[in-house]
C-alpha cells in the first residue's frame, strides 16, 4: 500500500500581518462565518442567503443590475466570465493596459478569438484618456472598452467614469476590472454606465480569497443574447449561471456553489454594509494618508502620481542599496508582515504596501512603518 509521505498533522499558520496586493486580512467575523455548518445549496435556506448576496453585491457595486453574483472561483475567473460571454471571434475589443492585469485582459480578448487594440501607458501612470479617445474613433466599429480601475501591480487609480464616458459617446460596452478597487474607492456601476464588472473577494472586501463577484447591465445581457455563437465556456456561460443564480424559487443545478465561502462573502458584505460604502472608502482614503507621512519620513518615495494614486496600494520606491529581497523576508519572517513586491518591470525597484478593507487601519499603518524603520 502506498504510505502518505506527508506529516500526520493539521495545519495551523502563524498569524501573519497581510499588507501585499491580496489576500488582505481577514476580519474574524467572516473567518467565523466560514466555519458554520455546511447545508445544501439548494436547500432553501441557502437559496435566501444567495438572493441577500446578490442583493447585497447590488449595494457594493451601486447597480440595480439584476444579472450581479458571485462567480464560484478567483477574480481571474470574473475577468474570463466577462470576455468568454462578451466576445465572439472577430469582435474588436479596445483594451488599455498599464500593469499586469490590462495585460491578461488582452489575452483573454485574444483567446476568445477577439481582434484586441491596446492602448498601452507606462506602469505607474494612468491610461491616457486622449489616447482612448483617439482609439475610439479610428475604430468606429469597436464592441467594448476594456481596462482596470485599479492596477494592483503598481497603485494607479484609472479614470473608469470618464473612461466609460467616452466609451458610451462612441457607443460601445465598457468591461471594468474591479476587483482591488470594490469596497476599497469609489466605484458607481449604474452612474458611470458600466456594462460588465468583476471584483475578488480577498482585497477591499477582507474576505477569504475564491470568490469573483460580478455584474451586468441589461446592455450586457443583449449582446450576449444576440451573440452568433455559443459561449465557449460551459462552467462561465452567463445563461446557464443565470439559472442557477436567478431569483428565488426554480433553481436550476449548475454546479455546487461553494457554500461556505458563500457564508463568509455574505458576512464580508453585511460588514461593508454596517460601515456604509462611503465611509469605507473615507476610511481607505485616511489611513493611506497617515501611512503617506510615515513612509516620506522614512525617506521613502511614492511612484505614482498624487492624483492618480490608489490609498488601498501604496507603491514606493526602494531607496539605493537597501536589498529587496532580504528586507521582504526579514519582514515575514521576524515581524510576520508581508508586504508586495515589485512586478515585471518594476521586479525589484519597488515595494506594493497594500492598505485593504479590514488591514486598513491605524494598527496595521503604525507597524508597517516600525516593521520597516527597524529592517531598512
Ligand atoms: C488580484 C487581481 C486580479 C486577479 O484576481 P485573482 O483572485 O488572483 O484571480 C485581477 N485584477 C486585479 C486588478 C487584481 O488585483
Amino acid at each position: 500500500m502506498y504510505q502518505p509521505q506527508a506529516k500526520s498533522i493539521s495545519f495551523s499558520p502563524q498569524q501573519r500581518t497581510l499588507m501585499g496586493p491580496g489576500p488582505s486580512d481577514v476580519d474574524p467575523r467572516i473567518l467565523q462565518a466560514l466555519a458554520r455548518q455546511t447545508i445544501g445549496h439548494l436547500d432553501p435556506l441557502f437559496i435566501e442567503l444567495m438572493d441577500q448576496v446578490k442583493q447585497q453585491l447590488q449595494y457594493a457595486f451601486q447597480t440595480t443590475n439584476a444579472l450581479t453574483m458571485p462567480i464560484s472561483a478567483p477574480g481571474s475567473a470574473g475577468m474570463e466570465a466577462c470576455f468568454v460571454n462578451l466576445v465572439e471571434p472577430g469582435d474588436k475589443i479596445i483594451v488599455c493596459q498599464n500593469g499586469v492585469f490590462g495585460g491578461r485582459m488582452k489575452e483573454n480578448v485574444v483567446r476568445c478569438g477577439g481582434n484586441a487594440i491596446l492602448i498601452e501607458d507606462s506602469w505607474g501612470t494612468q491610461t491616457d484618456l486622449s489616447k482612448v479617445e483617439d482609439a475610439l474613433q479610428r475604430h468606429p466599429d469597436a464592441k467594448a472598452l476594456a481596462f482596470v480601475h485599479a492596477e494592483t501591480s503598481t497603485g494607479v487609480r484609472n479614470d473608469a467614469k470618464a473612461l466609460c464616458e467616452l466609451a458610451k459617446a462612441h457607443d460601445c460596452l465598457t468591461v471594468v476590472d474591479a476587483v482591488t478597487s470594490l469596497g476599497g474607492i469609489e466605484l458607481r456601476v449604474d452612474e458611470w454606465q458600466i456594462d460588465a464588472i468583476y471584483s475578488g473577494t480577498q482585497k477591499c472586501l477582507s474576505c477569504i480569497p475564491g470568490l469573483s463577484p460580478v455584474s451586468f447591465s441589461e446592455q450586457a445581457i443583449k449582446a450576449i443574447k444576440e451573440r452568433n455563437t455559443p459561449v465557449q465556456s460551459w462552467f462561465l456561460d452567463m445563461d446557464l449561471v443565470m439559472g442557477y443564480w436567478g431569483q428565488g424559487g426554480k433553481r436550476a443545478y449548475h454546479h455546487t456553489a461553494p457554500v461556505n465561502s458563500v457564508y463568509a462573502l455574505h458576512e464580508a458584505l453585511l460588514i461593508l454594509q454596517q460601515e456604509g460604502l462611503e465611509q469605507a472608502w473615507q476610511r481607505h482614503a485616511e489611513n493611506h494618508q497617515l501611512l503617506k507621512h510615515g513612509l516620506e519620513s522614512l525617506g521613502l518615495e511614492f511612484v505614482v502620481e498624487e492624483q492618480c494614486r490608489l490609498p488601498q496600494l501604496n507603491m514606493v520606491r526602494i531607496p539605493d542599496g537597501v536589498n529587496d529581497a532580504e528586507v521582504r523576508s526579514k519582514l515575514l519572517n521576524e515581524f510576520d508582515l508581508e508586504i508586495g513586491a515589485g512586478l515585471g518591470e518594476l521586479a525589484g525597484k519597488v515595494w506594493r504596501i497594500g492598505l485593504m478593507g479590514y488591514g486598513s487601519n491605524q494598527k496595521n499603518v503604525d507597524y508597517c512603518l516600525s516593521c520597516l524603520k527597524a529592517v531598512i
